[in-house]
């Protein structure tokens, strides 16, 4: 039963890549790093009830769990290349397995990125990733790089995922699809990431809020930051659906967006922009790297905005 459910896994994931020489099948998988190459290696686990609500798509499941491995890729700079599945399911429904391999899959195949192994365990529905991307030694984008006077910048718009969660509550979610989509299938923003290469001095991805995960560039660079709430992008799905004040405390605190918060020297931000736009992805100055060590943010008149609620913490009280 449960070697059906992982050929079925494997099947419906199958790349085929020349620095694979085993993938699924045996005791663990044999790769080979290229030449000059170096590893960057993450995992992020996905939790029913905590990382998503109870009854949702098991394909969104399948794509959720792998686009934040690949959001920390993004954040890196780094190339993704290979991956390893750790599921944890209550039962080993093959509708359920098929529509998770066939989720993760959509979101693989377009970065050739090849399954290569994992484990299957009856319990809690629980799916963790682990994620392999090549970077060139010293290439890869830290959080520890922001200097006094860089500009901050963001990918995409903010908020959405946080909105789209809200929504979830509402009888008739058909207005708020954009928004729930943004939830369910966040886009890592991986050729942005690659982009970023050599250009960005710090750079994040945004899975807690904005102000939290500044808040990680600051602390590893020693360093302020000060945003101006009134050019936090936002969508125009959300600026519909939501008063003005609570975008903006979407787009400061709310998790799960996956756009990337990266600094580049202010004389190099049009230019960022520029190139940002030539691979199709938006980009927005929202701030700017100062002496201190806290995330400050001022709306139009300068008065400083505290936060309800910033960014998510899973061992808050
Ligand atoms: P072992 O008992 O040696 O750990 P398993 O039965 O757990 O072997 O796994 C058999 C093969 O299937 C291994 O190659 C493993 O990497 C792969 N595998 C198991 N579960 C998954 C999964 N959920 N996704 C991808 N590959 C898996
Ligand atoms: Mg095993």
């Amino acid at each position: 039963m449960e070697f059906d459910l992982i050929e079925l896994i494997r099947r419906h994931t199958a790349v085929s890549r020349d620095d694979v020489s085993l993938g699924i099948g045996d005791d663990a998988a044999i790769v080979a790093v290229p030449a000059g190459r170096e590893l960057a290696i993450a995992v992020d686990t996905l939790v029913e009830g905590i990382h998503f609500p109870v009854g949702t798509d098991p394909a969104d499941i399948g794509w959720k769990a792998l686009a934040v491995n690949l959001s920390d890729m993004a954040a890196m700079g780094a190339t993704p290349a290979w991956a390893l599945l750790a599921l944890t399911t209550p039962s080993g429904d093959a509708a359920f397995f098929d529509g998770l391999a066939r989720g993760f899959a959509e979101m693989a195949t377009p970065y050739r990125l090849a399954l290569i192994g994992g484990d299957t365990t009856r319990g809690p529905l629980t799916v963790s990733v682990v994620v392999h991307g090549f970077t060139a030694p010293g290439e890869a984008l830290l959080r520890s790089g922001a200097r006094v006077g860089d500009v901050i910048m963001v990918t995409g718009t903010l908020g959405d995922a946080a909105a789209g969660l809200r929504c979830l509550a509402e009888a008739d979610r058909s207005p708020y699809t954009a928004l729930i989509e943004r939830l369910n299938r966040p886009t890592p923003r991986v050729s942005a990431g690659q982009a970023l290469r050599g250009v960005a001095t710090a750079c994040i991805d945004i899975s807690d809020g904005l102000v939290a995960d500044l808040g990680h560039i600051c602390a590893a660079s020693g360093v302020g930051a000060e945003i101006d709430a009134a050019m936090l992008p936002r969508s125009s799905a959300l600026l519909t659906h939501f008063a003005d004040a609570d975008t903006i405390d979407l787009a400061l605190g709310g998790g799960d967006d996956y756009e990337l918060c990266f600094t580049v020297p202010a004389d190099q931000a049009a230019e960022v922009g520029a190139v940002m736009a030539r691979i199709g992805c938006g980009s927005t100055r929202v701030g700017r790297i100062v002496e201190g060590n806290s995330v400050r943010v001022h709306d139009e008149a300068g008065e400083t905005i505290t936060l309800a609620r910033a960014g998510w913490n899973h061992f808050d009280a």
